[in-house]
């Protein structure tokens, strides 16, 4: 009678202790367009972010986390020259939960997901820090001094689909760049190429049929391109939007004159109501 009610007793303890997961990694990636933050376990992780201005601060609740795993995984990884990321402080908010304070350098626009294993990797929490006014690739060019002849210009773009995170490729990006460029040939000259992707932000543009916005179809492309042209020694490209927002089409030209662009690329993916149509048109500005 007394064992069978031990029993019970030491069930129900044992069921009441919280089964705290352990962080595998933790990764920051601090980068002049955002912030990433990736922490990866076994288990998906139960999550809460809370933005606060004055001073601007970001507070992330981790539940049912081993609290050393979290502090060791942050230990050392934010770096002075993060554009967004000033201080970073991991506590003991109440039992069974592991806060995260960043203290923020500006005021960002966060947006966080998860994401499922895949390959080596685990269950992935990931926090992209953006800035309130998405930067403007070519006015951080025109601030940024002239990039040396014979380097490749900026980093490739990925494409939105991916599964992967953007960040998580930086470093093997870095790695084949670095390692391709003691081969390359010797460039005299640096053609630049503005590409346009068409539209953005309230001016969706076309429409297909299953209800496709144009200007989405256009930033793609107008990515794509861009890598392809980064890739080339004596080549850089610059985009006139990097995001869903709209400039005005003197916006775009100001733009392009102002880096001394060789070529303005715009594009668009026109829709046509007869669906057997295929091919590409080219405007050309003609001054006869
Ligand atoms: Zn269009």
């Amino acid at each position: 009678m007394v064992l069978g009610v031990l029993l019970i007793l030491s069930n129900s303890l044992f069921a009441a202790e919280p089964s705290s997961e352990s962080i595998r990694a933790i990764r920051i990636w601090p980068a002049p367009d955002y912030t990433r933050v990736t922490v990866e376990s076994d288990e998906p992780l139960q999550h809460r972010l809370i933005l606060l201005r004055n001073p601007e601060r970001l507070v992330l609740d981790l539940e049912d986390v081993d609290f050393p795993s979290v502090q060791q995984g942050f230990a050392g990884k934010v770096s002075s020259s993060d554009p967004y990321i000033g201080n970073l402080r991991v506590g003991r908010f109440k039992p069974g939960v592991v806060r995260v304070v960043l203290d923020l350098k500006t005021e960002v626009k966060p947006q966080i997901f998860t994401l499922a294993p895949i390959g080596e990797y685990g269950h992935r929490l990931v926090l992209d820090i953006y800035p309130i006014e998405p930067l403007d690739p070519l006015l951080a060019l025109l601030q940024k001094p002239e990039p040396k002849m014979g380097q490749a210009f900026g980093k490739s773009a990925d494409g939105e689909s991916s599964e992967e995170p953007k960040g998580e490729a930086r470093p093997n990006n870095k790695q084949s760049r670095s390692a391709k460029e003691p081969a390359g040939p010797v460039v005299n000259r640096l053609v630049t190429i503005v590409v346009d992707p068409g539209h953005g932000g309230e001016d969706p543009g076309a429409r297909g049929r299953r209800g496709t916005r144009e200007k989405h179809v256009t930033l793609t492309i107008a990515r794509k391109l861009k890598s392809l042209i980064d890739v080339e020694p004596n080549m850089r490209a610059l985009l006139t939007r990097d995001g869903d927002f709209l400039i005005p089409l003197e916006g775009r030209v100001e733009k392009a004159r102002r880096v001394k662009a060789d070529l303005f690329v715009s594009i668009h993916a026109d829709a046509f109501v007869k669906p057997h149509v295929r091919g590409s048109s080219v405007f050309a500005l003609s001054e006869h």
